[in-house]
């Protein structure tokens, strides 16, 4: 999976750089991480951590792991409990979606941007425990931030904060266990805590009672990568970064039958016709446009017709659809729908941690009729059957692997039944 990172130049319009600007590009270099203006962030959130947490809620600021949650919300929660033992931030790099390639990209690249983002979360929210949770197979990934995290503990910088917490801050590297359903907040939480990362009901929420009872942040790492930039240069300038209503910038990972595939920092609302024409560079052979993938196979299907919608959480969301993680998956013409939605789902039951019934089995029934029809087998007996489930399942599990599964498939359903119908028996 690391080896299909591919970093590719913007082609002909000139975006917006926040977060993969050249001059946050340092690596694992403390020394010019400083000279880039490393740290500044930091020293406001010491003098006014109440400050931070009003310019994150102005900034509009969302969850860039694929809830679209305000960040704000998340942080007054966690803010207004109080610390009597431990209070904890997850910045959860478990990325492990089919085409999402984003946060290992900023782990490895711009690893002091993710600290100081933490760090300035923790003195705002009395956070005195933080946990750098990255997938185990990212391997260059783990190394920068190790390297970065020993330069920060070595520097005057944990001190400092020490002073203003009251207590010392703790930052642990914690390689993930491996398993995708090991990125839902509550599954972290789990292997933090030294189990296997199977998720948990809700309530209680992490914010109330997380990690050993404590109260618990948990941010994605893109969305931990954008506080410096914010309280550095204002929750204005951040909002003004994108488009139409939506604010700031995403990094949009683009895969599939593109000529340039890659992550794009590009402003929040893009279009995906922007997306995929100017800085994807068309389709390959330039073959016509059959379907996006869109946030991963976690999500929903997107169509020609779609190709200029805003590529943000509520326009998305307002067509039935999810940006999710940012991840585009691009399906040309000629390629079939069935297997590629097969494949997903065969990955679904794989993922499934087995503790819900109607997930173990339902995606295990999905795969396994999806199989069935994808190789000239199946019956209109089974499609019935895997229309039957798309009604039945979401909402049944714990988490939402199984509703992601089932939104795939239904979203699949809806823009290319005769598709299915042919590949019958
Ligand atoms: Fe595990 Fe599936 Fe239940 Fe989620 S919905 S907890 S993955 S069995």
């Amino acid at each position: 999976m690391e080896s299909m990172i591919v970093e590719t130049p913007q082609h002909e319009t000139a975006a917006p750089q926040v977060l993969l600007h050249p001059g946050q590009r340092v690596g694992a270099d403390m020394v010019r991480w400083r000279k880039q203006g490393g740290g500044a962030a930091f020293a406001r959130a010491l003098l006014a951590p109440a400050l931070v947490r009003e310019e994150i809620r102005n900034s509009e600021l969302r969850g860039l792991g694929g809830s679209g949650f305000p960040v704000w919300k998340k942080w007054e929660s966690v803010s207004a409990e109080p610390r009597i033992t431990d209070k904890y931030l997850i910045v959860n790099g478990n990325e492990d979606e089919p085409g999402t390639y984003k946060d290992r990209l900023l782990l490895q690249e711009t690893p002091f941007q993710v600290i100081e983002g933490a760090v300035v979360a923790a003195l705002a929210n009395g956070i005195n425990r933080i946990i750098f949770y990255v997938n185990p197979d990212l391997a260059r990934a783990l190394a920068a931030m190790k390297s970065a995290l020993e330069q920060w503990q070595a520097s005057e910088f944990p001190a400092q904060a020490a002073k203003v917490l009251g207590t010392p801050l703790y930052l642990k590297l914690l390689p993930g266990s491996g398993h995708y359903i090991g990125g839902e907040e509550t599954a972290a939480m789990s292997w933090v805590e030294g189990g296997f990362p199977f998720p948990r009901g809700k309530p209680p929420y992490p914010a109330q009672a997380g990690i050993h009872g404590c109260p618990t942040l948990i941010n994605n790492v893109e969305t931990m990568a954008n506080v410096p930039q914010i309280i550095v240069q204002g929750a204005d300038w951040f909002r003004a970064l994108g488009k139409g209503l939506a604010a700031g910038t995403k990094l949009y990972s683009l895969s599939g039958d593109v000529l340039y595939p890659g992550v794009f920092e590009l402003p929040m609302g893009t279009p995906l016709r922007e997306l995929i024409f100017v800085h994807g560079g068309g389709l390959l052979s330039g073959k016509p446009l059959k379907a996006v993938f869109t946030g991963g196979p976690s999500s929903t299907l997107l169509t020609p017709v779609d190709l200029d919608v805003a590529m943000d959480f509520d326009s998305l969301r307002a067509r039935g659809a999810n940006l999710g993680t940012g991840a585009m998956i691009v399906i040309s013409e000629g390629t079939g729908i069935v297997k590629r939605v097969a494949e997903y789902e065969r990955f679904f039951a794989h993922s499934s941690c087995g503790q819900c019934n109607s997930c173990k089995v339902g995606t295990a029934t999905i795969s396994r009729l999806l199989d069935l029809i994808d190789t000239g087998q199946g019956t209109a007996a089974d499609l019935t059957t895997l229309k039957y489930l798309c009604t039945m399942l979401p909402g049944s599990g714990r988490c939402h692997l199984v509703n992601g599964a089932v939104q795939l498939l239904d979203s699949a359903f809806r823009h290319f039944d005769e598709e299915f119908r042919q590949a019958l028996h």
